[in-house]
């Protein structure tokens, strides 16, 4: 039997999507993905979600959402869609465990944001290794602080920094940025950024004390290396948006992420797209919780034109 509605991803996005389908009585069936409870699942403390007026660690707000949504009669399943088939209705996945149909489909299924691929990053996110300056920005008040990368990403984040730190050093692996002209000159033009040309960082210091004391760093071009001091690192290296199954399916744009029109609908009828991996622009929890509520709406709508009850 086919479900009326199969959520992919438990983030923000699928959950609120989880929260809004089961309290329409459709018995969505979650499947979590490879990062359940998403991006908020690698934060601490999360300052800008409305109604929690001291915060809430991100993890914490996640398990909240996915118990709200089982409360109504949402299944979570720890599964990870391996492949698709949308050429018509009901819609077939196929997970390592099982093979579902569903008859409308909710893609959640988020952007992860790319890393430098250390052990002490992974061993310090959400401990002064950060993807997201609008969320941890605050934290770093007086501090001062890095921020890895040469596109748009880097130099937004970077400009938004300087709002909190006394100084932002950008550590970029060329000797150009890939970052717009007006991002560029912004970035320059302020006096608290400054660049660090041709460098890699190697390596975050200090895992072992579960704080960020240092980077090393590598000049590409000399081959130097050094350690350069700092409180915080930001990793600005761009995003991947979590499509693969779903390539040569639907419409995305050349970075892949799902294109959504009219709200949340694809190029597929019956399939709609919620949250970051349709966001290549705000990326906020409460923006892929809003659009997660705007995406279950349609699958409703169209589930009733279908003529399901
Ligand atoms: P991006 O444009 O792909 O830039 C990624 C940057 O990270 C590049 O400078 C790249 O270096 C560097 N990088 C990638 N992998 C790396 C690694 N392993 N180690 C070190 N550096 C690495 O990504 P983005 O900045 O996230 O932007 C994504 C898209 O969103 C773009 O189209 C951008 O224009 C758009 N965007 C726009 C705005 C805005 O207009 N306000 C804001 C944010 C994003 P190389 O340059 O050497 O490749």
């Amino acid at each position: 039997m086919a479900y009326k509605v199969i959520i992919l991803g438990s983030g923000c996005a699928g959950a609120t999507a989880a929260i809004y389908a089961a309290r329409a009585n459709l018995a969505p069936l979650v499947l979590e993905g490879h990062e359940p409870g998403g991006q908020l699942s690698l934060t601490t403390l999360v300052e800008n979600y409305p109604g929690f007026s001291e915060g809430i660690q991100g993890p914490e707000l996640v398990a909240i959402m996915k118990k709200q949504a089982e409360r109504f009669g949402a299944e979570f399943r720890m599964e990870i869609a391996r492949e698709a088939d949308l050429s018509r209705r009901p819609f077939k996945l196929k997970t390592e465990k099982n093979n579902y149909e569903a008859e409308t489909l909710i893609i959640a299924s988020g952007a992860s944001a790319r890393l430098l691929g250390l052990e002490s990053e992974k061993k310090l996110i959400g401990k002064g290794v950060s993807t997201c300056a609008t969320c941890d920005g605050y934290f770093f008040r007086e501090k001062e602080i890095v921020v890895v990368g040469g596109g748009d990403s880097a130099m937004e984040e970077a400009l938004f920094l300087t709002k909190f730190a006394t100084k932002v050093t950008v550590i970029h692996r060329r000797d150009q940025l890939r970052a717009s002209k007006i991002m560029q000159e912004r970035a320059r033009s302020n006096p608290k950024i400054s660049f660090l040309w041709d460098t890699l960082v190697t390596d975050i210091l200090d895992p072992g004390k579960g704080t960020v004391e240092a980077v090393k760093l590598k000049n590409v071009k000399t081959g130097k290396e050094s350690t350069f001091k700092t409180d915080g690192v930001f990793i600005a290296i761009g995003h991947i948006p979590n499509t693969k199954v779903f390539e040569g399916q639907l419409e995305m744009d050349k970075n892949g992420y799902l294109k959504a029109k009219n709200g949340t609908r694809t190029s597929v009828a019956g399939v709609f797209a919620a949250g970051d991996v349709q966001d290549v622009i705000y990326k906020q929890a409460v923006t892929a919780a809003g659009s997660g509520c705007m995406a279950a709406m349609d699958a409703e709508k169209f589930l009733e034109a279908q003529g399901h009850k």
